[in-house]
């Protein structure tokens, strides 16, 4: 199965000169969902993952069912003031300004391996504050999982030393 052809090309979203790759075709055909989960799940297994956390929000998409599959949990990383109860958090900059991402303090057990999904790389600045969440809190990251990689973002720069799984490249 050919997982780009699942895969949407928007141009000008969400701003002129952007191609934004569109996952949701992807989601919407059951067969090519189980089939990009089952590859990160495999993926997962490999790297005995005992926990999966995804950031905000099509992380959620990606790895929910990943955590469901293998019978762990899933922690989600989201933006300030989602969460309701005590945080973990980190900045991180944007094009233009800046974010924060956090995570629940008692999402990670200390020396817990942890899974990362998302459903795209870019340029890092997501996965790589993800990670800082999860080893404040003590946890190892195994791996990051991807379905869509912008090779020419350079993500893999950011998270330099950390295991990557993408499953279509662009
Ligand atoms: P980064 O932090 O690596 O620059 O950007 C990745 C984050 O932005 C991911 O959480 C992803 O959901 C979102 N994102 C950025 N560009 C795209 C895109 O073209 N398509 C999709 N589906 N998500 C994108």
């Amino acid at each position: 199965m050919n997982l780009k052809d699942y895969i949407a090309d928007v141009p000008d979203f969400p701003e002129k000169g952007i191609i934004f790759r569109d996952i949701s075709p992807l989601m919407a055909d059951g067969e090519a969902y189980q089939h990009a989960t089952n590859e990160i799940v495999a993926y997962a297994k490999e790297k005995g993952a005992e926990m999966i956390v995804g950031p905000e929000a099509r992380g959620f998409i990606v790895g929910c069912p990943v955590a469901y599959e293998m019978g762990i949990g899933f922690a989600p990383a989201r933006k300030k003031g989602k969460l309701p109860r005590e945080t973990v958090e980190v900045n991180y900059g944007l094009e233009y300004g800046s974010d924060t991402l956090q995570l629940h303090k008692d999402a990670i057990k200390k020396g817990q391996k942890v899974l990362v999904c998302d459903d795209l790389l870019a340029t890092g600045g997501t996965i790589a504050s993800t990670i800082k969440l999860i080893e404040s809190l003590g946890g190892e990251v195994v791996g990051t999982a991807f379905i869509v990689e912008l090779k020419d973002l350079h993500g893999r720069d950011k998270i330099e030393g950390y295991d990557i799984l993408t499953l279509v490249e662009y």
